[in-house]
């Protein structure tokens, strides 16, 4: 018995037109140095560290408490977790040669003097050369190095640097502005001062029209 398809055999006959190779795209492994969590201890240290304030977390009239140094300490052991990712690129097939911005990407950290968050916003950009990134892999570069005891100074040429080593791009430009609760919740209670900061390399630093493009497109100030 033969089955028919709808099928042109002539078509079929036609020798395919080669296709050109797709290039792999190519993985670098951002893996954050292992470092031992001590869950247990870190929520013992929490409770000595409310009896040390005068707060008994264990007090009878506030049962609600008692799970607070556990909630503590499993609290800034995910904020201080930097998560492992694959930084993937890929050629630049096109020859794209224009500034690529991912804009308003969320920053949440904790500043190393304090341990108290400052949260905002960064900026990235870069001119490809030969390769591009996977857009979705310049926000998880930013959480990565944002999950550490951090000055925003440090974390904005951390991301600079990262972006430049890993991808070889021709420019790269982090911007970050951060509103930091040490300065907002006590001390100077400084209620609405935001910080800006910037890292800029390549072109983006010597080309004063790539640079002033740049800062023109998120609003910041070049230096
Ligand atoms: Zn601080």
């Amino acid at each position: 018995m033969t089955i028919s398809l709808a099928y042109d055999e002539d078509a079929a006959e036609e020798p395919l037109a080669p296709l050109a190779p797709l290039p792999a795209p190519s993985r670098v492994p951002i893996r954050p140095a292992p470092r031992p969590v001590d869950l247990d201890a870190a929520e013992e240290a929490g409770r000595q560290f409310l009896l040390a304030l005068g707060i008994d977390p264990d007090a009878p009239e506030n049962p609600d408490l008692a799970r607070t140094p556990l909630r503590f300490a499993a609290a800034y052991a995910e904020m201080l977790s930097p998560q492992p990712f694959d930084f993937t690129t890929f050629a630049n097939q096109e020859g794209y040669d224009e500034m690529v911005l991912v804009r308003d990407i969320p920053v949440r950290s904790l500043c190393e003097h304090h341990l108290l968050p400052f949260t905002g916003t960064a900026h990235v950009a870069y001119l490809p050369a030969d390769r591009v990134v996977g857009l979705s892999k310049i926000p998880r570069l930013v959480d990565h190095f944002a999950r550490q005891p951090q000055t925003q100074e440090r974390l904005t040429v951390q991301i600079a640097d990262a972006l430049a080593g890993h991808l070889q791009p021709r420019g790269v430009g982090v911007l970050i502005e951060a509103s930091h609760s040490c300065m907002t919740l006590r001390g100077a209670r400084a209620g609405d001062a935001a910080t800006k900061t910037s890292a800029v390399r390549g072109a983006l630093r010597d080309d004063a029209r790539s640079r002033a493009e740049f800062f023109a497109l998120v609003g910041g100030h070049a230096r």
